[in-house]
Protein backbone atom coordinates (compact mmCIF):
# COMPACT_ATOMS: atom_id res chain seq x y z
CA UNK A 1 0.00 0.00 0.00
CA UNK A 2 1.56 3.61 -0.81
CA UNK A 3 2.36 5.40 2.26
CA UNK A 4 1.20 8.28 0.69
CA UNK A 5 -2.34 7.17 0.67
CA UNK A 6 -4.72 8.99 3.03
CA UNK A 7 -7.97 7.43 4.81
CA UNK A 8 -10.85 9.07 4.81
CA UNK A 9 -11.54 11.53 7.80
CA UNK A 10 -12.78 9.36 10.83
CA UNK A 11 -15.55 12.19 12.25
CA UNK A 12 -16.96 13.36 8.91
CA UNK A 13 -15.99 10.86 5.76
CA UNK A 14 -14.17 13.69 4.16
CA UNK A 15 -11.03 13.88 1.71
CA UNK A 16 -7.89 14.46 3.68
CA UNK A 17 -4.97 16.35 2.08
CA UNK A 18 -1.68 17.48 2.70
CA UNK A 19 -1.08 20.95 3.56
CA UNK A 20 3.03 21.24 3.02
CA UNK A 21 4.72 24.03 5.26
CA UNK A 22 8.13 23.68 4.45
CA UNK A 23 10.50 20.85 2.44
CA UNK A 24 10.45 19.58 5.50
CA UNK A 25 7.39 19.92 7.78
CA UNK A 26 3.41 20.14 7.22
CA UNK A 27 0.19 18.82 8.16
CA UNK A 28 -2.76 17.04 7.29
CA UNK A 29 -6.35 18.20 7.66
CA UNK A 30 -9.62 17.43 6.66
CA UNK A 31 -11.06 19.52 4.16
CA UNK A 32 -14.14 19.99 5.57
CA UNK A 33 -13.10 19.89 9.42
CA UNK A 34 -9.77 21.55 8.45
CA UNK A 35 -7.69 22.56 11.53
CA UNK A 36 -9.93 20.73 13.94
CA UNK A 37 -8.03 17.15 13.42
CA UNK A 38 -5.03 18.52 11.55
CA UNK A 39 -1.84 15.86 12.15
CA UNK A 40 1.52 18.16 12.12
CA UNK A 41 5.07 16.06 11.27
CA UNK A 42 8.20 18.82 11.09
CA UNK A 43 11.53 16.96 10.49
CA UNK A 44 13.04 19.25 12.98
CA UNK A 45 11.23 18.23 15.82
CA UNK A 46 11.28 14.31 15.10
CA UNK A 47 14.30 12.37 14.16
CA UNK A 48 14.33 11.34 10.03
CA UNK A 49 13.15 7.58 9.47
CA UNK A 50 14.72 5.39 6.46
CA UNK A 51 14.93 9.02 4.68
CA UNK A 52 11.35 9.04 4.66
CA UNK A 53 9.41 12.61 3.62
CA UNK A 54 7.47 14.12 5.74
CA UNK A 55 4.17 13.75 4.20
CA UNK A 56 4.70 10.17 4.50
CA UNK A 57 5.25 9.49 7.58
CA UNK A 58 2.72 12.15 8.51
CA UNK A 59 0.14 10.09 6.46
CA UNK A 60 1.04 6.87 8.68
CA UNK A 61 0.06 8.78 11.96
CA UNK A 62 -3.38 10.26 10.37
CA UNK A 63 -4.01 7.04 9.18
CA UNK A 64 -3.41 5.40 12.51
CA UNK A 65 -5.86 7.73 13.95
CA UNK A 66 -8.19 6.53 11.45
CA UNK A 67 -8.05 2.92 12.35
CA UNK A 68 -10.07 2.82 15.57
ZN1 LIG B 1 -13.62 15.72 8.64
Amino acid sequence: MDDKNLKTCPFCGGQAVFVPLSTCSGYIACVDCNIAIKTVWDDRLNKVENGKTWDEKAAKMWNRRCEK
